[in-house]
């Protein structure tokens, strides 16, 4: 405190898709404190994770050298290591034994099963240009779309609502248009927790005057600033909106001239919901008719209203159908492209909106162009220079089944913590014990680096230069604040030299090369050059042209589908996968804490966050406690039909009774344990909002 630093750098913060734009302040090639910058999604703002979480760039845990698996050291005990020597399963070596064995074990398996035996994790921490060369690797010199990373545990169900439904899978106004706003509906999503400064940017819009209405079984800190709060039953989305699409459309609140215009379906969506009217779904949803009546009353007759969205609503087998009653209250009220108005999937990971964007998932390439159409696959064939498999790839929870089955064996992961991240860890950690290869770019020996055999180690992001994309869909510039520790290199490089002997010949030499190939791809981008990103440091996309400032609020002439209109899609109410019954009468609900982030690879070594939160527990409502006979502190037992974890009980009286919450970023409590695999049939994200559970005590 107090000393000044030698220098500054503006860069980014790493953590959450809001993208606050902060400026590094080092001496002696170490970040010594960091400040809030003027950026459009901060306005100096930061919360404790980007004030206090940059010092796990220093660890002494960084991984510093190449390591390779030791011939006997066996991949089914790969965590079972000595804690004062973690890295004893691996010997070190140089970058070029490194590299070849990382590149010949793949080239092997490819060669031998096909390209389908292999798959790739890129990550949404990486950089646009990480993302991009990532996929193009996996689809060129695999051979194989079978390339996907944390979106699919995130957003995907949202995404596949909104490809379908309006035509693109990003936000349709970024968050702070709420100031304009006078209604603001929040479901399935804690923003004081997982997206703070956005939080604040609601909280001035509700002191402001516009009328909050909090959806969400859980209690949380938004709460106090709504004017309504519904606390709906877990799992029952569709029953709740469906109530309030009938009532929108039954009480005549719809906006006629704008369906007639911009939107296809209406009168199917109104046959579909005719059954379901707010009485009956009272009954299903938990909330009283009234109240449903009301807030879609609010909703619709709002001059301009939002609807923010989270986990919540998107990690459900019918997420994608709970994304679908969202889009289409916002179409038959008109409330989306003006100012004001608008949907918005909260994006997670700071990069998760740019990575899916740069083509690091399955079915699309770069801008959601369909890997499956053969037109579009020509031209970036002709681009790349090689041939693209023209069927879809798996998805994150498939490529784990086909691993375990033994129909994938071979897998490059970079940034990717599937040994905690993924449901039904068990499943999950005997798939990477199985495979015959596994190549792992890491910071850190995570989870999963630890099943490798190969760990290349790579840069944090304050020790590189690239471009990111935020929940707003504003691309900004991070710089490179200092150097990496030991050996490690870019990830960009690294990619590179794998790519380079598999066959392909790179020759990029830094990120803006890389960035300005997506970009004469991406027709989103096509106006924000690299140069033009490191003059302004964020510029807004869809942007057509060098002039073109970047368009915020989008959609109030028409939608980016074939026909230009949006499209009503009905979804039925389906129930969870798993409910809770006699033995697991609880309801278990996964998610991340203020402190932490997702599976606490960087904020776990952050000594201040970690300070702050160090444990693993447990939430349940006081109610719940009392009937159980735990006291708060106590350790107790949490068991799915998955597996057992035990941590410390914590009152919380946010806690409807009958649900208990797990932050899932604490590995040696991992919630992952207990968590359901089933999977969204249109989005292919996991249920990790819902399963059922017991509580046991110790
Ligand atoms: Fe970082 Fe998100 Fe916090 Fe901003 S709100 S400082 S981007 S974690």
């Amino acid at each position: 405190p107090g000393k000044q630093p030698e220098r500054e750098v503006d860069s980014l913060c790493p953590y959450c898709g809001v993208g606050c734009q902060l400026t590094f302040q080092i001496e002696d090639n170490r970040i010594l404190a960091v400040k809030g910058r003027d950026g459009p999604a901060n306005h100096n703002r930061l919360c404790v994770k980007g004030r206090y979480g940059f010092d796990y760039v220093h660890s002494p845990e960084r991984l510093t050298k190449p390591l390779i698996r030791r011939e006997d050291a066996p991949k089914a005990r790969a965590l079972d290591v000595d804690p004062a020597n973690p890295l004893t399963h691996f010997r070190e070596a140089s970058w070029e034994e490194a590299l070849e064995v990382a590149a010949t074990g793949l080239a092997r398996i490819r060669d031998t099963h096909g390209p389908d035996a292999l798959a790739g994790f890129g990550s949404a921490k990486g950089s646009n240009e990480e993302a991009y060369l990532f996929q193009k690797l996996v689809r060129t010199g695999f051979g194989t779309n079978n390339i996907d990373h944390c979106t699919r545990l995130c957003h995907a169900s949202s995404v596949a609502a909104l490809m379908e439904g309006i035509g693109s899978g990003a936000v349709t106004a970024p968050f702070y248009e709420c100031a304009n706003s006078d209604v603001i509906i929040i479901i399935g999503a804690t923003p004081t927790v997982n997206h703070p400064v956005a939080a604040t940017f609601i909280k001035n819009a509700a002191k402001r005057g516009a009328k909050l209405v909090v959806m969400d079984p859980r209690g949380q800190g938004l709460t106090r600033h709504a004017h309504l709060h519904l606390q709906f039953r877990g799992g029952t989305d569709v029953a709740l909106l469906n109530g309030m699409i009938h009532t929108i459309i039954e009480e005549g609140l719809t906006d006629p001239a704008y369906i007639e215009r911009f939107t296809e379906g209406f009168e199917e969506l109104k046959a579909r919901t005719t059954a379901f009217t707010p009485e009956r779904m009272e009954g299903v949803c938990g909330i009283p008719a009234a109240t449903i009546r009301e807030v879609a009353r609010l909703y619709a007759q709002a001059k301009a209203a939002m609807i923010f969205w989270g986990m919540g609503v998107s990690q459900h087998t019918h997420g994608t159908d709970n994304a679908r009653c969202l889009i289409a209250l916002a179409l038959l009220t008109g409330q989306v492209g003006r100012p004001g108005t608008g949907l918005h999937p909260l994006r997670g990971q700071n990069n998760v909106q740019g990575a899916s964007d740069a083509g690091l998932i399955p079915m699309f390439l770069p801008d959601y162009r369909p890997v499956g159409d053969a037109e579009i696959r020509d031209s970036f064939e002709a681009a790349w220079g090689r041939d693209i498999a023209p069927h879809a790839g798996l998805t994150v929870v498939e490529i784990m089944n086909a691993a375990h089955r033994g129909d994938i064996s071979g897998m490059y992961i970079m940034g990717e913590n599937p040994a905690m991240s993924d449901p039904d860890q068990s499943h999950v950690r005997e798939a990477l014990a199985k495979l015959d290869h596994l190549v792992v770019q890491e910071i850190f020996l995570t989870e999963t680096a630890a099943f490798a055999d190969v760990i290349l180690p790579a840069t944090a992001f304050p020790e590189k230069d690239g471009s990111f994309t935020n929940t707003n869909r504003q691309v900004q510039i991070g710089r490179k604040a200092i150097d990496a520790p030991g050996d490690a290199r870019p990830d960009w490089w690294i990619i590179q030299e794998i790519a380079n002997r598999l066959g392909l010949r790179w020759h990029y030499s830094h990120p803006r090369e890389a960035y300005e190939e997506m970009r004469g791809l991406m027709p989103s981008i096509r106006g924000i050059s690299w140069e033009r990103l490191e003059r302004a440091g964020s510029v807004t996309y869809p942007c057509d042209s060098a002039d073109d400032p970047g368009q915020e609020v989008i959609f109030g002439d028409g939608f980016p589908t074939e026909s230009g209109k949006a499209r009503f899609v009905a979804a039925d109410i389906l129930p969870p996968d798993e409910m809770p019954d006699k033995d697991y009468p609880f309801v278990l609900t996964t998610g991340r804490v203020l402190e932490h982030w997702h599976t606490g690879a960087m904020t776990r070594r952050a000594t201040v966050l970690d300070a702050i939160e160090p444990e693993p527990f447990c939430h349940l409502s006081p109610a719940d406690l009392v009937a159980a006979g735990i006291e708060p502190g106590e350790t107790i037992r949490v068991r799915t039909r998955r597996g057992a974890i035990a941590l410390k009980a914590r009152a919380d009286t946010d806690m409807p009774s009958g649900t208990i919450f797990i932050p899932f970023c604490y590995a040696e409590a991992a919630a992952n344990f207990l968590t359901n695999p089933a999977l969204d049939p249109f989005g292919k994200i996991p249920e990790l909002k819902f399963c059922a559970a017991r509580v046991e005590r110790t």
